[in-house]
């Protein structure tokens, strides 16, 4: 077991505009500790002027790569030499991976984290009819990953109707625009509803949403995790419905880059999410 990172060590970071709030520094650094590992992982503030240099910069000092949240995420995209499908669907990059020969590779894992939280909380069970309330980054992410688990029609209600329309028209077919007025009535037949606005995080207003539609043996989730248990998923569970918490999503889109910089798949179980989120835990 390495206690202490060595002149070997491999290095990868969080970028951010502000990035003090990231937890990303936790998730990565409770990996490196369980699995002995002789790296670092450090949060990188970087302003939007100073992103595409400052990223290369990084590159030839030699880091592995780095995770990218807002508002760089789509300047990494543009950033990257080669880019997965989902990157190239989302016009969006939450990883990067330095080659030695100085190349720069874009993945997205949102899409990957959202789905690997549905499935291992038990709420992926074959599809049918589900409801996305938002239609912003995360949104994408949260639609292409229930069309890779089968799931279908995918309503869309957003408030801004044309951030809906374009969503439908990118990630269809399958995929509807609903009006936001009509958001509580979308909910009759679905067997999945997810909230991927931001309403309901702490400091925000909550998510006005009427559940009396939704039928009582639906699924329930969340992609806010602050707090861990939203007004929306306390309304869903008092209904019956089976519901899971939006910690985990942030949890499993890490895996990915982890093991592109440390060679490692690591583990997404109780203690980390003690680990990553004590704090939140404590406040339930
Ligand atoms: P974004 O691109 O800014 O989108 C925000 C979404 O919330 C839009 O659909 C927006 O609607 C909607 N919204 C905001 N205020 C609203 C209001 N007062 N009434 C109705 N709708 C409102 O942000 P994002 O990146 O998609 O992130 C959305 C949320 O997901 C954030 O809370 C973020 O922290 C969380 N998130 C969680 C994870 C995770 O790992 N669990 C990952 C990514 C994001 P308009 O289009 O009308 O503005």
């Amino acid at each position: 077991m390495t206690d202490l990172p060595s002149g070997k060590a491999v290095v990868a970071g969080v970028a951010g505009w502000p990035v003090a709030h990231s937890r990303s520094p936790r998730l990565h650094g409770h990996w490196l500790q369980r699995y002995g590992i002789d790296g670092l992982y450090a949060p990188f503030a970087i302003a939007p002027d100073d992103f595409g240099r400052a990223v290369r910069g990084l590159a030839a000092a030699g880091l592995a790569g780095l995770n990218v949240t807002l508002p760089h995420k789509e300047a990494a995209f543009a950033l990257s030499g080669r880019a997965d499908e989902t990157a190239r669907r989302l016009g969006a990059v939450n990883t990067l991976i330095f080659g030695p020969d100085g190349t720069i590779e874009g993945r997205n894992t949102d899409a990957f984290g959202f789905a690997e939280n549905l499935k291992n909380g038990g709420l992926a069970d074959g599809g049918g009819t589900a409801v996305v309330l938002g239609a912003g980054g995360a949104a994408r992410a949260v639609v292409l990953a229930l069309q890779s688990l089968g799931y279908g029609p995918i309503r869309v209600s957003n408030r801004t109707a044309e951030r809906a329309d374009a969503l439908a028209a990118t990630l269809g077919p399958g995929v509807e625009a609903v009006a936001w007025a009509e958001r509580a009535a979308a909910l009759a037949g679905a067997a999945l509803l997810v909230n991927a606005t931001s309403l309901g995080m702490t400091g925000q207003p909550a998510l006005d949403l009427s559940l009396a539609d939704l039928p009582a043996g639906a699924a329930v989730t969340d992609i806010v995790y602050t707090p861990l248990e939203t007004p929306l998923l306390g309304a869903a569970r008092s209904r019956g419905c089976r519901t899971v918490d939006g910690l985990g999503m942030l949890l499993h889109q890490g895996r990915p880059g982890f093991h592109a910089w440390f060679g490692v798949d690591p583990a997404v179980d109780a203690d980390l999410r003690r680990a990553v989120a004590g704090d939140l835990l404590a406040a339930c």
